[in-house]
């Protein structure tokens, strides 16, 4: 029998949401949209990475409003808590049981040719912490703990997802086959970057972003500062490679089609494609924005929302863990282990 849809929507697909800036157009285009395209396809786990932000994030009052921001803004872009799981990292702690458990079975050599420590290490960082170091094993661990089929990434963290692959290999080759799940990449070789007012990567760093929740207005005035040529008019112009053209054919591919056509004619400014790019963004993010707004305001619901995610999170996490104490030899039977927990300090003999 070929594969069909019935039979991928009983896969499991795990994406991780870092929550180090409030989001903007380039990681709704970039990553919201198209990881939240996947509930349609696969069970869809999606967590917010508070524990992998403190590698460079350490101010704890920008950290709980991000994570707020972060689950406010998936929840506006159309997460739908009841059909995903939506939880955050830090509520589920047997991840880092099993990143202690992983860690025994990698090479630092392994950990040495990483990415983000390779990148660190060039940007100057003489010594990077060690959590940068060890990030490709609590990655592991995220994706493990919860039997992920397919790890949605950009091209960047591909070597990342073979370090989770080749740690699940060698935990089921020498712990017995099929403790582990070996999860695949979805590797978007095609996603387009965004770019930015200016031209380059959209980054709140570069200042070049666009927010995802400004007002119509001053949506608007941003939308305006995009750079574009200095043609009259009515010369004609070409569209392609150009930002606004850019950003439009991302946004919605038929206006931008019909923008080439227009700017391609003549009789149509650089003014005209900008307000018809921002016609088109507020027409996608307004209804949303109204969303943002209204969970932004309730934090205590957003606990809410992403407590009962980490319920349903943590029961496949405690049935992941099970089996691997078993097999690394460190099982206890469940009833010892709740009965451990419920122990108050005065129960305990000194
Ligand atoms: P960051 O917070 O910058 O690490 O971005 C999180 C994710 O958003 C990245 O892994 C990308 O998938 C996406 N993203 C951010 N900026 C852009 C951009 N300018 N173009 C395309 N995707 C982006």
């Amino acid at each position: 029998m070929t594969p069909t849809a019935t039979d991928a929507s009983t896969k499991t697909s795990l994406t991780g949401i870092k929550p180090t800036d409030t989001p903007h157009l380039g990681n709704y285009l970039g990553a919201i949209r198209p990881a939240l395209k996947l509930s349609e396809q696969f069970k869809s786990y999606y967590f917010i990475a508070d524990y992998h932000a403190i590698t460079t994030l350490r101010d704890p009052v920008a950290l709980q409003q991000n994570v707020y921001d972060v689950a406010a803004t998936w929840l506006a872009c159309g997460l739908d808590p009841e059909r995903t799981v939506f939880f955050r990292q830090s509520d589920v702690l047997e991840v880092f049981e099993l990143a202690w458990i992983l860690s025994c079975l990698v090479a630092t050599g392994q950990l040495e040719r990483g990415h983000a420590y390779k990148d660190a290490l060039a940007k100057g960082d003489a010594a990077p912490n060690a959590g940068i170091f060890y990030y490709p094993v609590l990655m592991a661990a995220d994706i493990l703990l919860y039997d992920t089929d397919v790890v949605p990434v950009g091209k960047d963290q591909k070597q990342h997802i073979e370090v989770c692959r080749d740690l699940a290999v060698r935990f089921n080759h020498v712990y017995g086959d099929g403790v582990l799940v070996v999860p695949e990449a979805h590797i978007s070789e095609d996603a387009p970057l965004v770019p930015g007012l200016d031209g380059e990567k959209m980054s709140k760093s570069r200042g070049n972003s666009i927010p995802l929740f400004a007002s119509a207005k001053e949506l608007r005035k941003v939308v305006m500062k995009i750079t574009t040529g200095s043609e009259t008019l009515e010369e004609p112009k070409v569209a392609e490679g150009t930002t606004v053209y850019e950003l439009t054919k991302q946004l919605t591919p038929s206006i931008a089609d019909d923008m080439k056509r227009k700017l391609e004619a003549g009789n149509y400014g650089w003014g005209h494609a900008k307000q018809d790019f921002f016609e088109a963004l507020d027409a996608e993010l307004g209804p949303k924005r109204d969303v943002y707004t209204a969970f932004r305001s309730d934090e205590e619901k957003l606990d809410r929302v992403l407590a009962d995610g980490a319920e349903r999170a943590r029961s496949l996490a405690r049935a992941t863990m099970a089996r691997v104490r078993e097999a690394i030899g460190i099982a206890r039977p469940i009833d010892d282990l709740r009965r451990t927990v419920s122990l108050k300090r005065s129960d305990i003999p000194m």
